[in-house]
């Protein structure tokens, strides 16, 4: 089971994103990329993400599922 971030759900703002700072496995990284309409985005690292949830509960936007 890992996370998967829904991009047009998400703010990807790195002041405020709760999973961001909050990952037990600092497995969410903030990634600037100007092919994105708001020039970033939240990137989950599946070799890091072990799944467990505690995002899910922690963002603000409900973007993100475990499957
Ligand atoms: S809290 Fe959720 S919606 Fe907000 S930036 Fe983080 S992942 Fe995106
Ligand atoms: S499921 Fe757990 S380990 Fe994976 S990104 Fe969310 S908080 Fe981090």
């Amino acid at each position: 089971m890992k996370a998967y971030i829904d991009k047009k759900k998400c703010a990807s703002d790195n002041r405020i994103c709760k999973p961001l700072k909050d990952c037990p496995k600092n497995a969410i990284s903030w990634v600037q990329d100007n092919d994105e309409p708001i020039g970033s985005r939240m990137e989950v690292d599946h070799g890091k993400c072990d799944g467990c949830g505690i995002c899910i509960t922690l963002c603000c936007g409900q973007c993100i599922e475990v499957r």
